[in-house]
């Protein structure tokens, strides 16, 4: 029989990792949640058009890296590869124009991309991300970015990362600056590599952060944006860097930084990792003041951002950051014969409502099997009820560390396990509604 494995480039979520996932998710939560951000889900495929149009289909993610299906009526569907396009898609199909602005969303959401598996890219990775849809002052910028920057803090890994800001101007920016590239290209073509040849003529913007040691030497005396920005567009820039400042943000200006889509616009940022750069980036994100409208909405203004969540956990593993977790198991509940598994049971219903952590009444024939379970599971107290205990009305009590017992009356014993586990590890659901 063939052994199944995971796919290339796609992974588990262990029970010992998800404690990580759960963490940074109440971490992200908290943040978003302060700052009025609402959580959105779209769809895991959408129509290809909606990537390809909003993403351009000269970047590298939709000519090369997305998962793209037919369904059985032959309508091309693609995984998404990330998370804004759905996003504005959704922002319009529900009339969000009409919410008060600027419309504050996020998501935590699998994304797909076919790009060659090696450490911290997958094929199916997540993403954490916000957008604010609807406003275009710069201190939006500096607000949707501080809220990464104190996420990260939170996480106690801020440290590790250097944030790189630049800014893309706007599109009559680009234009006049696309054409400065062109000409600052000709007759360096074969310098360049495959894929910066191909760049020039769709996308020249992107050669500028190819990461190919000629191309980036290139690069670097290629004519700069900033003689090309309008005032506007300078302005612009100038504020959020001015907020960033008031903020307490360090930032690195880095001119070479366009991110991979066409969206963007103005301000661009990525948070690096100290150590190796842009190919390990944390997250980033931009304005995209011309989504919404090429998606046929009304001219709209937008900025978000995303991060790669097992790039942040992975920072986290490496700093040896430990997370705290409810999945402590407390009590290990041992009965022999059938009669004394029913009263196991009862208990065991009656610790979980109290909201002691507990497992067992499978009433197993040996009492040594069971203890040795309870060993296995690493509960600090076994409850043993036997044929005796069943007919005097009493259970052991057994602390497993000391393997000191005592015998309780049956209708104790959730009282004086509770006392043992301590009020504080109780697991009890006093989030729901009443
Ligand atoms: P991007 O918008 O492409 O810059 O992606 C934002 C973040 O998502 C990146 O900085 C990474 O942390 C993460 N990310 C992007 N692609 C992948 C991938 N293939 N595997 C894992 N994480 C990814």
């Amino acid at each position: 029989m063939a052994k199944f494995q995971t796919p290339r480039g796609t992974f588990d979520i262990l029970p010992e990792d998800h404690v990580y996932y759960s963490y940074l998710k109440k971490v992200c939560r908290h943040r978003f949640r302060q700052s009025g951000f609402r959580r959105i889900s779209t769809p895991i495929f959408e129509d290809s058009e909606v990537f390809r149009q909003g993403l351009g289909d000269t970047t590298d993610i939709i000519s090369k890296e997305t998962y793209d299906l037919q369904d059985k009526k032959g309508r091309n569907l693609t995984l998404k590869p990330e998370g804004t396009a759905g996003v504005v898609r959704a922002y319009l199909e529900h009339n969000m124009d009409s919410l008060p602005k600027p419309t504050l969303l996020y998501y935590l959401e699998p994304h797909f991309r076919y790009d060659r598996p090696q450490r911290g890219r997958f094929r199916q990775f997540h993403q954490f991300g916000i957008e604010a849809i609807g406003e275009s002052d710069p201190s939006i910028d500096a607000q949707v970015i501080y809220i990464l920057h104190k996420i990260l803090t939170d996480l106690t890994i801020r440290d590790r990362f250097a944030l790189q800001i630049n800014t893309l101007g706007n599109k009559e920016d680009r234009k006049e600056y696309r054409e400065a590239l062109l000409s600052y290209y000709i007759g360096k073509e074969r310098n360049l590599c495959d894929d910066c040849r191909e760049r020039l003529k769709k996308n020249p913007l992107r050669l500028l952060d190819c990461k190919n040691e000629d191309c980036q030497i290139l690069a670097s005396l290629a004519p700069k944006f900033e003689d090309y920005l309008s005032d506007e567009s300078k302005q612009h820039y100038q504020d959020v860097k001015d907020f960033l400042d008031e903020l307490g943000i360090e930032y690195q200006e880095n001119a070479q930084l366009v991110r991979g889509l066409d969206y963007y616009t103005h301000t661009v940022f990525e948070f690096w990792d100290k150590t190796e750069g842009a190919q390990n980036a944390i997250g980033g994100g931009g304005r995209y003041d011309g989504l919404v409208e090429m998606f046929g909405g009304n001219p709209t203004p937008a900025i978000g951002w995303a991060i790669g969540v097992e790039r942040v956990i992975n920072h986290m593993k490496e700093a040896g950051i430990k997370v705290q977790n409810k999945n402590h198991l407390e009590v290990f509940i041992a009965g022999l014969g059938k009669v004394a598994k029913q009263k196991c049971l009862k208990l065991l219903a009656d610790l979980h409502d109290r909201g002691v952590q507990s497992i067992g009444a499978l009433g197993k024939p040996s009492m040594k099997d069971q203890l040795r379970q309870a060993d296995r599971f690493g509960t600090p107290f076994a409850v043993i009820i036997g044929e005796i205990e069943v007919k005097e009305g009493t259970a052991i009590l057994r602390d497993m560390a000391t393997g000191e017992q005592e015998v309780v009356p049956y209708e104790d014993l959730v009282d004086v396990i509770i006392e043992c586990v301590g009020e504080d590890n109780l697991d009890t659901a006093d989030f729901l509604v009443k």
